[in-house]
């Protein structure tokens, strides 16, 4: 069965086999071994500085990840704007509710991009908002939101974005020279090919050294004073660990993220250019889109579920659309272990089911 779902992906041979490693306590020094290498590679995937930036691990899913980072990085007496354009910046809205801690929000239907001058006008009414929280690439459409351009918006008002990157770290570009990207949020399970049960904040030092300490488990300062002292406050996942850590040794002799970037795209454009030519159409046009993931409208007359279980006899599991959407689209992801090959099948199946 080949997994076309945002995440948890079709593992690579190499990815499943290290999951069959000897059996491992989280207190033994090979543990740390592995703990710091999982640690060095996600901050050398893009290029940082481990001076200043520091990756936290957690055993979770990436909401756990998102959820560490919210509650931490906006500080007691800090404010947060949520960006909304989907269903992922809905849950930031949740999870800061939740917390209680200060926030307003723009918010925008699902297909659209973020209006910066909206953001711009918010920021500026309101000079107690300290950071901005947005999702890189909005899987609920396959949006990729433009953060280069937020991050204008935000440096010229000295306020720090965080950064929903579930679903792009890995395999789109994010700027982290700029200097406005305070932390990252992701997890193993999507554009790294890890399995699921590990996740983790790429944070800049700096900000970790304000953070709030909300939460028990997902503290994050806690998480990342601890793990620089090669240690853990709980048990960790670790058969993940070994996946991930495998993954992003993967990953690095593939030739890193641009790699895996043009990778997805291409594999991307090929599903695209493939049902396009069966008449069923992008949401969105695919210069707005991530190369991971792209959401597609439903053939006329045939219903989700019908597509779904058809496609799923044939070995593909695609994904439905969230809420509202589930009746208009599907949605199509490129990682993992999928290839060329596997496209031409797929579409050699629409045109088998449209027949
Ligand atoms: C997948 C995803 C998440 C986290 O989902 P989990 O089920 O907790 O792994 C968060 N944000 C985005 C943008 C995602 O795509």
């Amino acid at each position: 069965m080949l997994l076309m779902n945002p995440g948890p992906v079709t593992l690579t041979e190499r990815v499943r086999n290290s999951l069959l490693q000897t059996d491992l306590c989280h207190r033994e020094s090979e543990f740390f071994d592995l703990q710091d290498e999982t640690r060095a590679r996600l901050v050398k995937l893009y290029d940082l500085d481990p001076a200043q930036w520091s990756a936290v691990l957690m055993t979770g899913s990436g909401t756990a990840a998102v959820e560490s980072m919210i509650a931490a990085l906006v500080p007691e007496d800090g404010k947060l704007l949520i960006v909304e354009n989907g269903v992922y910046g809905e849950r930031i809205t949740q999870i800061a509710t939740q917390y209680r801690i200060a926030h307003s929000i723009v918010k925008h239907e699902w297909m659209q991009a973020p209006d910066l001058s909206r953001i711009a006008a918010a920021l500026d009414a309101d000079t107690s908002i300290t950071h901005v929280a947005v999702i890189h690439h909005e899987t609920t459409t396959g949006r990729l939101n433009d953060l280069k351009a937020l991050a204008e918006v935000c440096r010229a008002r000295n306020v720090e974005m965080l950064v929903d990157g579930v679903s792009s770290f890995g395999a789109e570009e994010i700027d982290f020279a700029e200097g406005t990207i305070a932390a990252v949020a992701a997890t193993a399970n999507k554009c790294l090919h890890g399995v699921p049960g590990a996740a983790f904040v790429i944070v800049r030092r700096d900000a970790l050294a304000s953070a709030a300490s909300r939460t028990y488990y997902l503290g994050l300062a806690r998480l990342a004073s601890l793990q620089d002292q090669r240690n853990t406050p709980f048990t960790p996942s670790v058969h993940a660990y070994y996946a991930l850590v495998e993954a992003l040794r993967e990953l690095d002799d593939e030739g890193g993220w641009k790699t895996r970037h043009g990778r997805y795209a291409a594999l991307a454009e090929q599903a695209r250019a493939g049902l396009a030519a069966r008449g069923i159409d992008s949401v969105l046009p695919p210069q707005e889109c991530s190369v991971v993931l792209r959401a597609y409208r439903l053939p006329k007359g045939i219903a989700y579920e019908q597509l779904h279980d058809a496609l799923k006899a044939r070995g593909f599991v695609i994904y439905a659309g969230q809420g509202g959407l589930s009746k208009e689209l599907f949605r199509i992801s490129t990682m993992g272990a999928i290839h060329a090959p596997d496209i031409e099948r797929l579409l050699a199946s629409f045109d088998e089911l449209m027949r």
